[in-house]
């Protein structure tokens, strides 16, 4: 059976029409071009869709043409449009003379490559991640774009809340940094987020639980249960999409934006990771600290070692560095220990079993492409492997107390994580010779990237502030 055959059968048996190809860009957006079911056949496969990859982040004008080639296990159905579509992931390559070959830069490959360099090194031949999607619910549930722009402050609702000009009874109101766990009636999204669930679920992505998170009303989270580093890259962004597109259909937004309410909680994108060797997990060792084997160390070593050019892929965005800020559960600091909220690596204290002995990276949010960031925080973690990187012995910790509290003479001997996007693409300038390891991270994908961000960068600090009215406009 040809690879079109088993995508035509799906088509028959659910009266498909469209069929919908979808690419992740430069920056890790979904784009997408949609074809009727009657022009698709085996020729896809070969020939691919061609498509303008200037517009992707991908290519200058001069050299734009791309094509794209499905992958056919990815079909599903697309359960937000009402046109019945198939929607499919898949490859994109360069036009060669005779043949095309994968683009290199494209995210995928670059996670892929990284997976294939991990088994090259005879560390591990499998990488598991679990990612915790934390977002905010906007609009209709909870709180207005000032008519500044969208510029959201806690103090705002705060204020409408001391009034009473809230809308609903105050006793279910949602207090400041009160949302975690919330139960019925102030948890009113309960039921959208189960729809999310149930949609991921039908989507083929295991989700772990769901719940209402500190920032509120209106902050939420769903946890995922742990799968191979390539998949849950394309289940983040599937994830993402279900997210997005839940919240549209029922008339909200929703953001994964690191920082969208000033003094309220950040959203972040924890990554949880583990390896194993042949079935074996490599992590974890009865005596050593918190169970975990001396790898475990040096691969945390490598995280922190690279924790700031990391931060150019895991929290590529301006906005990424006003949520790690102290005070709100996100890193700011480089370090790591067992249950502590305020180091940049925790160590879940419940996680005891062999299998299950891994710990998190608490600093990478959702502005981030996942594919470049899960690539480049296995990178760096296998660097610290090679160069037997041991965290205690460079002053990383374990740190068992609250990292925001630091007296100076301690605050003097920690190292921050980068205070700004600059700050972090000035660290993967200096520091990125991890990353280019075997091609893994083309030299030229790492000067785009710098180039891009700085420009997003400076472009965004020249934009007037709406708080530069407060504290300026009567000056
Ligand atoms: N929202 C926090 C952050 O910005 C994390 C809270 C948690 O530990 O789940 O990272
Ligand atoms: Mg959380
Ligand atoms: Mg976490």
């Amino acid at each position: 059976m040809g690879k079109s055959e088993k995508v035509l059968q799906l088509c028959r048996e659910n009266d498909i029409r469209m069929i919908d190809f979808k690419m992740v860009d430069l920056d890790g957006r979904f784009r997408h071009i949609t074809i009727p079911v009657e022009r698709f056949g085996e020729r896809i496969f070969e020939y691919g869709i061609g498509f303008d990859g200037s517009n992707y982040g991908y290519a200058p004008i001069e050299k734009s043409d791309m094509v794209f080639i499905p992958d056919p296990d990815s079909a599903v159905m697309d359960p937000f449009v009402e046109i019945p579509t198939l929607s499919m992931t898949g490859d994109v390559c360069v036009i060669g003379e005779k043949e095309n070959r994968p683009f290199d830069q494209y995210p995928r490959n670059v996670a892929l490559r990284a997976a294939d360099y991990m088994k090259a090194t005879g560390t591990a031949d499998q990488m598991l991640i679990g990612p915790e999607f934390e977002f905010y619910l906007f609009d209709t549930v909870n709180y207005q774009v000032s008519p500044n722009g969208s510029f959201y402050e806690a103090d705002t609702r705060q204020a409408e809340w001391n009034t009473g000009t809230a809308e609903g009874g105050l006793g279910y109101q949602v207090k400041h940094k009160g949302g975690y766990h919330i139960a019925a009636p102030q948890d009113i999204s309960y039921n959208l987020r189960s729809k999310m669930c149930m949609l991921m679920e039908d989507w083929g992505i295991r989700v772990k639980y769901h719940h209402h998170e500190v920032g509120g009303p209106g902050q939420l989270e769903i946890e995922v249960e742990l799968g191979e580093m390539v998949d849950m890259a394309d289940k983040t962004m599937i994830t993402k999409y279900i997210v997005k597109n839940a919240a549209a259909k029922e008339g909200h937004t929703a953001t994964f934006m690191p920082k969208p309410v000033y003094q309220e909680a950040g959203s972040g994108m924890h990554v949880h990771m583990l390896l194993f060797k042949e079935g074996r997990p490599v992590f974890y060792d009865k005596d050593g600290y918190s169970s975990l084997s001396q790898t475990a160390h040096y691969f945390i070593g490598g995280l922190l070692k690279h924790a700031p050019s990391l931060c150019a892929w895991t929290n590529p965005s301006t906005n990424s560095y006003k949520r790690l800020v102290p005070g709100f559960e996100a890193p700011v600091t480089i370090g790591y220990a067992t249950s502590n909220r305020s180091a940049v690596i925790r160590i879940p204290a419940y996680a005891k079993a062999p299998e299950d002995k891994r710990f998190e990276l608490r600093s990478p949010d959702a502005t981030a492409n996942p594919y470049y960031a899960y690539a480049a925080i296995l990178m760096a973690g296998l660097d610290g492997i090679e160069n037997r990187i041991d965290p205690s012995a460079n002053g990383w910790g374990p740190y068992d107390y609250n990292l925001y509290e630091l007296s100076s003479e301690q605050q003097a001997k920690i190292q921050s994580l980068p205070k700004t996007l600059e700050e972090a693409l000035d660290a993967l300038e200096r520091d990125h010779d991890y990353l280019t390891k075997n091609g893994v991270f083309p030299e030229r994908l790492i000067q785009i990237w710098l180039e891009r961000k700085r420009k997003e960068s400076r472009t965004i600090s020249q934009i007037p502030h709406p708080a530069e009215f407060g504290a300026y406009y009567d000056l």
